[in-house]
């Protein structure tokens, strides 16, 4: 039983001293350079006023936020911190971002004669991914279409999670283009898998996002980082199904033997993908059951998930029995790359009918 949640079918735990930890350890590997935090998309999931206070009582600064909404509820937590824009000047929030003392990364010459002079702001150069950000060609007429000095140039990179990518190089090199041109202005290029490349191209500040949440920035290699986000569901019925039976909307998964089926209170309106189902041909990811991993089965419903929990231990399986979605064992990445895609996506997916219980901080 989950003790402390009676009647939830499903809880998800936050271990915000894993996300300290998280923090510290990228900012120890990275010192003296700046270690800042981006905190998009309600910190990915977890929540952008938790994250944000945990981040900020370790010692981070500097924050980053995408949504103009994000920046509002950053700064009514952190009154002191310094926050990015990563949007840039969407058309006519200047007057806001300027209200809540927030700063736009300027990504095209339109954005730039909008914002004026309205207080501090980077400029952010795109340097292969093609999406925001100015040619590295316009840094001059940038520059002086400013007027004051940016407070941090920026851009961003494609393919940072693959060492051997050629895209880090070329990108380096255009950055390195734009540095050329500018003095006495702090630059950033690395997001969390940036750090890990062997060329250090760390810079003033490093901005990771997905690692601080526990996902794994060198995907080649272990995992560095602590598991933040914990989600355990409740077994709502154990079912005997015989050989030959299928299990589920179109029976796409059918019983190789006689098997013990458990149907948890997870589904898809509660961020699991579809693609997460078990069929015939596929595997669906695993699950923990006890000490035992066992794959979920059949399509995922909108509130209701498979999982044939035969190999599972008898006394492990049960209505109230608990079920381990993510966590130390089965990490966000591991879970993603069996339902067909990848960790970010689940973790700023996680659903909203959870109980949630945040923990350290
Ligand atoms: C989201 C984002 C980051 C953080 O990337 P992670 O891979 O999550 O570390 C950094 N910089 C920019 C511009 C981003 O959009």
């Amino acid at each position: 039983m989950i003790a402390e949640a009676a009647g939830a079918t499903a809880e998800l735990v936050i271990d915000l001293s894993a996300l300290r930890a998280n923090w510290r350890l990228l900012a120890d590997k990275v010192a003296p350079v700046e270690c800042a935090a981006v905190i998009k998309a309600d910190g990915y999931g977890i929540g952008l006023e938790p994250a944000a206070r945990a981040l900020w009582a370790e010692g981070c600064r500097t924050f980053f936020v995408a949504r103009l909404s994000e920046g509002v509820r950053a700064r009514a937590t952190l009154p002191q911190a310094t926050i990015y824009m990563l949007d840039g000047l969407t058309p006519g929030a200047a007057a806001t971002l300027k209200a809540h003392a927030l700063r736009p990364a300027l990504g095209a010459m339109e954005e730039i004669a909008e914002w004026g002079d309205a207080g501090p702001a980077a400029l952010h150069f795109d340097t292969g991914m093609n999406r925001l950000g100015l040619a590295p060609s316009e840094v001059g007429v940038a520059l002086a279409a400013l007027g004051a000095k940016p407070t941090l140039v920026m851009s961003h990179f494609t393919s940072s999670e693959f060492p051997d990518a050629t895209d880090n190089a070329r990108q380096e090199a255009a950055f390195a283009a734009v540095e050329k041109e500018i003095r006495d202005i702090p630059a950033s290029l690395c997001n969390s898998s940036g750090i890990f490349l062997a060329s250090h191209p760390w810079r003033d500040m490093v901005r990771p996002g997905y690692a601080l949440y526990g996902g794994n920035p060198t995907p080649h290699d272990t995992n560095p980082m602590r598991a933040v986000a914990h989600l355990t569901a409740t077994m709502l019925k154990v079912r005997t199904v015989p050989r030959g039976d299928c299990v589920g909307y179109n029976r796409t998964w059918t019983a190789r033997r006689d098997s013990r089926i458990a149907i948890v209170g997870v589904g898809y309106a509660d961020g699991v993908p579809r693609g997460a189902m078990g069929t015939d041909d596929k595997r669906g990811p695993d699950v923990m059951i006890g000490d035992a991993r066992c794959p979920i089965v059949g399509r995922v419903s909108m509130d209701l998930i498979a999982i044939d929990a035969t190999d599972a231990r008898a006394g492990d399986v049960g209505r109230g029995a608990p079920v381990e979605f993510l966590g130390a064992r089965i990490g966000v990445d591991e879970f993603a790359a069996h339902a067909g895609t990848i960790g970010y996506e689940i973790l700023t997916g996680l659903g909203r009918r959870y109980r949630r219980v945040y923990r350290g901080g």
